[in-house]
């Protein structure tokens, strides 16, 4: 099979997980995968994740340039594009409007470095990029300034995104950030949270990216 067809089923497989997990209702969130320099494979905008089709899956250039088919890209195309070229080791990006990162975003809040498996893939806080309207060039950029070389970001009053070096990869961040976002919505309903120290989180996340994510993957 060639690989282009082969990101495509895994960006469908990948939604039917995300739906299975509740990270994506409705026809809200998208989800892209780089196939190679300056070619993305995205979810089409507005239709819904359970019947996603092969030809459903448009492919788009570094500028959201659609190279393929009649279908619309996600109007969060420029979002997803301008992650992939700020930081170019972002392989697939998750887009989703999850309940408790959806929350925080509302707050305005950045989601605490409290728990070791969020500190461990993030490196500390989870920043909330500033408030723009869905769809344009200024969530874009305010969603790259957030990640600030972090691997998530959540976007004011609307959700969240991440990215990871395959779509596997790439999916447990959002369950860990969705999972980091309810313990932390949970604190906050309460006393508040302890964050942990820099130093520990630098720690934690240096055994992320020395060991640990080497053992998730095999390879250690
Ligand atoms: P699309 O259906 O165009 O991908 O948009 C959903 C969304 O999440 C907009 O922010
Ligand atoms: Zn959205």
């Amino acid at each position: 099979m060639e690989n282009r067809e082969k990101i495509c089923l895994e960006i469908i497989d990948t939604a039917h997980k995300l739906m299975e997990k509740h990270l994506l209702a409705g026809t809200w969130g998208n989800i892209s995968c780089k196939i190679a320099k300056n070619l993305y494979a995205i979810t089409p905008s507005g239709k819904g994740y359970a019947n996603l089709m092969l030809d459903d899956i448009v492919i788009i250039d570094e500028n959201s340039c659609v190279l393929n088919g009649d279908k619309i890209p996600s109007s969060e195309s420029r979002m997803h594009t301008a992650i992939y070229t700020a930081c170019p080791e972002a392989k697939a990006i998750i887009h989703m409007h999850s309940t408790y990162a959806s929350a925080l975003a509302a707050m305005r809040k950045p989601v605490p470095a409290i728990i070791e498996d969020i500190v461990q893939i993030i490196g500390g806080r989870v920043e909330c990029a500033a408030y723009e309207l869905p769809g344009t060039q200024e969530l874009a950029d305010n969603a790259v300034a957030a990640l600030n070389n972090r691997r998530a970001a959540l976007l004011a009053n609307h959700g969240a995104v991440c990215f990871g070096k395959s779509l596997e990869d790439a999916l447990l961040a959002a369950e860990i950030l969705e999972k980091a976002s309810h313990i932390a919505v949970i604190c906050e309903s309460c006393n508040g949270a302890v964050e942990l120290s820099s130093e520990d989180m630098a720690i934690m996340h240096n055994f992320y990216t020395e060991h640990y994510q080497k053992r998730q993957l095999g390879e250690e």
